[in-house]
This record gives structure tokens, sequence and C-alpha cells, in this order.
């Protein structure tokens, strides 16, 4: 079994509605690659915390086109 983030793999876009204004959200990546470049010792925590949890889900960040607002959407991996 192989579980693969469809959106780290462009598998298939998936569309979020911002809760402020409604407009569509642009998906600007997956939160390990920010968190990496910020600090690896955090990230390290983090992968600790929700050990088992990380394996079926990547977290995304997704940001607002027109109000600017972020918001963290955690995408279930799918099995190829
Ligand atoms: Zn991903
Ligand atoms: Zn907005």
């Amino acid at each position: 079994m192989n579980l693969v983030c469809p959106l780290c793999n462009g598998l298939y876009d998936i569309d979020f509605k911002c809760v402020r204004c409604n407009s569509p959200m642009e998906e600007r990546g997956p939160l390990v690659n920010i968190m990496d470049d910020y600090s690896p010792y955090l990230l390290d925590d983090i992968s600790h915390r929700v050990d088992g949890v990380k394996e079926e889900r990547c977290i995304h960040t997704y940001q607002c086109l027109n109000c600017g607002y972020e918001e963290n959407y955690p995408i279930e991996r799918k099995e190829l």
C-alpha cells in the first residue's frame, strides 16, 4: 500500500473557499516545506506529536486571493 498526497503529486486539485469572504483560495504548498525552511527542529517535534496521523494526511496551506486569509487544510492521502 502506497499512500500519496494528490496535491503534492499533481493528481488533482482540491479547491477551498475563504471562510471570510467566500472567494477562491490558492494552494500555497504543503506545510512541511514551509516548516522545513523555518525550523527543522520544530518539524521534528510536530512529526512526533502527529505520529500515526502523518502517514494519512498532508497539511496544505491555502491563501485567499481576495483578502489574503490563510488556512491550513489536512489533505487525505490516497492509495496509488
Ligand atoms: Zn501534500
Ligand atoms: Zn478571503
